[in-house]
């Protein structure tokens, strides 16, 4: 969790009072730090890169705004996507399909063949999926992701790693596999893991790399060589106080000495995504109601877990502070809940707060991840707008939705209408 300065008792985000944020684009709003944007992207990138050529391949469904996308190609990342529409909104923000991966899970033929036509590697999943895939196109270059029996994350719900995962071709397959695509003629680029989401510690990816490595030499001894080894994303971040943070640099050097020591390989991908962007955002919602039930005190604000969903969802810790009373002394535990009609409709619980009152500005840490790209319309209300601030100014990246976009592709059959 990063600490924040404060001027006149209202935190400054990016160099703008969160208040006159608020006041300008109303709320809720979700506010980006493009300083902070591209500091993430060089620490994770030169972790890597330092020791040999590494890509970065930003797993853009942790947050897929245009305006995020387009820094980060600006910068020189990669993508990791996993489906035809991220891909579609890449190409958008400026990315060359050659730096795009396709990482589906169940992908129809439709959809492999849209993405093949686009000129976009694909990371097949399944011996299912390379049988279709040879069908549809002869002769791709592709990687594949194993199921390396590793798992980690921060809930049951994001581990994908684990023996048995619905992701990933079986490890005991694996060699089977990559000789069957050999015979059917693709050009066998990589191979690929991806164990999880919001693991804090190391370990685990090493783990994982001992597999990659292994199948690597294994597949070598079959005939196969291979560009590059991609381990994946999922370098969790600390959404606590004081919670330590996973060293990104010794990961990057523990990962590429395996490589370099076990293996002729001379390319790493990861693919970060709730690395590069969590704390690069907050949220910004206002405090509407205040109620004392006597048993529990609530902060009633206007963002819901239609707005943010991973409390509601994941239970996950996201840290709230009243923007407009920084660093005041707290006077009693809240819950901050939102305008969805349901009791689990709750941004935080249990949180020390100074004097909660109508019109104050909550400010929800770290929710550049998984957030505004996870958001839907539940309870019909719109989407919310979404600001970028560098240095001191700030902008629109997106408008909220007029009500009339959730009628737009609804149809009522004439013989309702009388
Ligand atoms: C979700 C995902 C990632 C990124 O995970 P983070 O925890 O956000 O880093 C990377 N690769 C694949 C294939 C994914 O599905």
């Amino acid at each position: 969790m990063r600490d924040y300065d404060s001027r006149d008792g209202v935190m400054i985000f990016g160099g703008v009072p969160v208040t006159e944020i608020a006041d300008e684009f109303g709320t809720p709003v979700y506010v980006t730090d493009e300083v902070r944007l591209r500091e993430n992207y060089r620490n994770v990138h030169g972790a890597f890169s330092k020791h040999m050529d590494a890509g970065i391949r930003y797993a853009c469904k942790a947050n897929t705004s245009l305006a995020v996308l387009k820094i980060l190609e600006s910068e020189g990342s990669g993508i990791d996507a996993v489906s035809i529409g991220e891909v579609l909104s890449c190409l958008k923000a400026g990315f060359t399909p050659d730096r795009i991966l396709y990482t589906g899970v169940n992908v129809s033929n439709e959809e492999l063949r849209a993405v093949t036509d686009l000129g976009v590697m694909v990371n097949v999943d399944s011996a299912s999926e390379l049988e279709r895939l040879a069908k549809i196109k002869k002769g791709l270059p592709i990687s594949m992701r194993i199921t390396p029996g590793v798992g980690s994350g921060h809930s049951g719900k994001v581990i994908t790693g684990s023996k048995g995962s619905k992701f990933g071709i079986p490890l005991k397959d694996a060699v089977k596999t990559y000789l069957r695509a050999k015979e059917l003629g693709f050009d066998l680029k990589g191979i690929h893991v991806h164990i999880g989401s919001g693991g804090q510690t190391v370990e685990p990816f090493m783990e994982a790399m001992d597999v990659l490595i292994e199948m690597t030499n294994l597949l070598k001894e079959n005939g196969i060589d291979l560009e590059f080894i991609d381990i994946g994303g999922g370098i969790g971040v600390p959404y606590r106080p004081n919670e330590p943070e996973m060293d990104v640099n010794e990961l990057g050097m523990n990962l590429t000495d395996m490589i370099l020591e076990g293996t002729d390989v001379k390319k790493i991908l990861v693919e970060p995504g709730r690395y590069i962007i969590c704390d690069t955002t907050v949220l910004l919602t206002r405090c509407v109601d205040v109620k004392d039930t006597g048993v529990k005190r609530y902060v009633g604000v206007d963002a819901g877990f239609n707005t943010l969903i991973r409390p509601a969802f994941y239970n996950s810790y996201h840290h709230a502070a009243i923007g407009n009373k920084f660093g005041r002394a707290c006077t009693a535990k809240y819950d901050i809940v939102g305008p969805i009609c349901e009791t689990g409709d709750h941004l935080a619980q249990d949180r020390a707060l100074p004097d909660p009152e109508e019109g104050d500005v909550v400010v929800i840490y770290d929710a550049g991840a998984y957030g505004f790209s996870m958001s839907s319309n539940y309870n019909s209300r719109p989407l919310c707008r979404e600001v970028l601030v560098n240095n001191g100014k700030a902008e629109l990246i997106r408008d909220s939705e007029p009500i009339e976009d959730l009628w737009r592709h609804q149809r009522i059959p004439a013989r309702l209408i009388g």
